[in-house]
Order: C-alpha cells, then structure tokens, then sequence
C-alpha cells in the first residue's frame, strides 16, 4: 500500500513509525495543495481528521458530505487520496478563478526569452507575469507598443498580441518561436506601414486637424480645416499612402463648390511621388491653415443651437448657406430644431427648413453616420 501512495501522490509522506500523521501535498491539474492526514491508531478512515490549506477549504466547502463518505466508504488511504484527487478535479472545473497556475519551467522559459530580446524592451509585465508590453522603434525613430499576452503553455501555445496599427496584427507562431519571433514580426509590420505613417504625420504636423480629436496611430482617416466651416476629409489607403485618397469636402455649399470643382478638374495633376498633403495643395489650390499661421480655436466654432464644439464626438457640420451667416450646427441639434419648426418639411432623406440664425433657407440632408467610437448609428427616418 505505501508504495501505491507513493506513486500516486508522491509529496503525501508520513511523519512518524506508526503511520498515522501524513503530511504535504496533493497534485492535481499540476497545482499543488497542502494536507494533513490523521489517523486513529487502529488507521480506521472513518475517524479520520483532515487538516487542509485555505485553497483547498475553499474548494471543498460545498463538497464536504461527499468527502465525508468517501472517508467512511473508503477501504485505505490510497483510495481516498484518489477519491479526493477526483473531487478536487470536477471542484476546479466549475471554479475558473482557480484556473492554474503555470509551471515553474514557464518563468524560467519567460527569463531566457527576455534575456535574448533584452530588458530594454520591456514596457511593463503584469503581476501575474502573463501580459508582456514590448517597445519598437520604427526606421523613422516612431515608438511603438506591442502587447503580448502568454498562455500558461507558452510556448507550446501562440500568445495573443495587439498594438495601436492600422491592419490587423497576425503573427506566425510555431512552438519553438520565442519573443524575439513577436518583436522582429512586429518591426516588420512598422516598416511596411513607414509611408503611411509619414503620410499621415505630416497632416498632423502641418494642418489643424479637426477630427479624430487625438488620432492613433490606427487612424486612417482625417478631417483638415480648409477655412472656418470647411474642411475635408481624407481616408489614406494604408498599402498605397499615396495614391488620391477617398475625399470629402464639407461645409457650406459655396464654399465647397469651387473646391469641390477643382478637385475634379485638377484630379489628373496627382502625383504617386509627392505626398497627400501636397498633392491637395496643388490639386485645390490652397494653402492650408496650419499651427504656424492659425489658431486652432478659429476652426472650431461652436454649434448655434447647443453652444458646444462637440456632441459626443460629433463636431458641428451643418452649415447655413448664406455666406453672410454661416453658421454651424450639429446634425442632430438641427434636426431637432426643424423637426420642432411647423413650417419644415421632408422630402425622402432632405428636411427644409429655416436657419435658426438668419430665417434663410435651409435644406439638410439626413445621413447615416456610423460613428467611429462604439458605431452608434444615427438614423433619422420618419
Ligand atoms: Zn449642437
Ligand atoms: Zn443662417
């Protein structure tokens, strides 16, 4: 029988001759939990007292009359112990909070790794030394943050990893890859996004832009200020940065249309080798309002109905069309206010109406706009 213990929970030993204190452990799903068994002198299961760890009273609190039984039903110590193995297995499955803990070989594993790739890598690790933040620099000198979350069979098992990109993040992973694997994929992908991002960084630096309100570097799209209440929006092809992006002029119809005239007849001028922002320089004809040469608070005029800049995050993009007014409003605000007006009317997705400011004529087309934070749909329908 002792050699049957031994085997099957070999950190189970007894302390003295007479084999009625057993003390150490019980292994099950590779987590180690500490008992202490003692017996009657005449080693009768049933009188019996087991002294066990605060894990295992947590997990044997709703199993203690089956436990109980085992003992009384239990022929030796060596059927217990395995009944007990088997109440704490079915225990542990309907407690996923004590889900298991890796084995020592993956933090050893975990050092080697980070020894190869280098400390100075390392952004931050959780406590439960799962979650790993790693730093890149890209050939521009752009730092980059690539999280890795481990699995407890690393690295049998692919960890899952995300960063702030614009394309999704796919990594190849065999059990013999390492961190290292993930860093060096990781810098790939950064060089391969280097056009798009100076693409993009040169917007940033030299226009105002007015939406996203602070771009990542996952952001595609940009809204730049062309003059007060107009702007447009450019969404930038991230294998082809520099290719005529999808655009849209927005603003007050007088203002937009000579734009929007000479975007059409210029089209043609669009150089692959210059740059988006140059190119829109050339093909509308402007120069843009920069941080050099204006204040970003003169494009960011607050909408006429509810006195705020944004609403959620939309900005006010409903313009009056009278030069001479000009005023912006939000697209809800303002379909609040027509749909309350007796005399507005609407005509499959177009409502007419008057200014709030002015009294002037104002049509507003009603359109989906799926917003980019949480998708949330706005849908004005009759
Ligand atoms: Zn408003
Ligand atoms: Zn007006």
């Amino acid at each position: 029988m002792e050699s049957l213990l031994v085997k099957e929970s070999p950190l189970l030993l007894p302390l003295n001759k007479e084999k009625t204190v057993y003390d150490g452990f019980i292994t099950v799903q590779e987590r180690d939990f500490r008992i202490r068994i003692l017996l009657p002198p005449d080693h009768q299961l049933k009188l019996a007292k087991l002294h066990c760890c605060w894990q295992l009273k947590q997990l044997l609190c709703a199993y203690g009359h089956i436990v109980k039984q085992r003992l009384h039903h239990s022929p030796d110590l060596v059927s217990f112990v395995l009944e007990l193995k088997t109440i704490l297995e079915v225990a542990l499955k309907s407690r996923p909070d004590c889900r298991s803990i890796p084995p020592p070989q993956y933090y050893s594993q975990l050092i080697i790794e980070m020894e190869d790739l280098g400390w100075d890598k390392l952004v931050s690790i959780d406590t439960e030394f799962r979650t790993l933040r790693l730093r890149a620099e890209d050939s521009s000198g752009r730092q980059h943050v690539v999280t890795v979350k481990l699995k407890p069979k690393h690295p049998v098992e692919a960890p899952e990893c995300s960063a702030d990109l614009p394309v999704p993040l796919a990594m190849t992973w065999t059990p013999q890859s390492s961190l290292g694997h993930v860093h060096t994929q990781f810098l790939l992908l950064l060089e391969s996004l280097a056009e798009f991002w100076a693409v993009l960084d040169e917007i940033d630096e030299k226009t105002w832009v007015l939406e996203p309100e602070k771009p990542s570097r996952a952001d595609t799209m940009r809204r730049i200020a062309i003059a007060n209440n107009v702007s447009i929006k450019v969404e930038v092809d991230t294998r082809h940065p520099k290719m005529l992006p999808e655009c849209c002029l927005l603003g007050a119809e007088h203002a937009v249309t000579p734009l929007r005239n000479k975007l059409n007849a210029n089209m043609h001028l669009w150089n692959l080798d210059c740059s988006i922002l140059q190119n829109l320089r050339d093909v509308l004809e402007i120069e843009f309002p920069s941080p050099a040469t204006h204040e970003k608070s003169s494009f960011s005029v607050e909408c006429g109905i509810c006195y705020a800049y944004r609403l959620e995050s939309a900005i006010p993009d409903q313009v009056c069309n009278d030069p001479r007014c000009g005023q912006p409003f939000h697209q809800a605000c303002l379909y609040e206010w027509l749909r309350g007006l007796p005399s507005s009317r609407q005509s499959f997705n177009i409502v007419f109406g008057e200014c709030p400011y002015c009294s002037k004529q104002f049509s507003m087309e009603i359109r989906e706009e799926r917003e980019r934070e949480g998708e949330k749909e706005y849908n004005y329908g009759c």
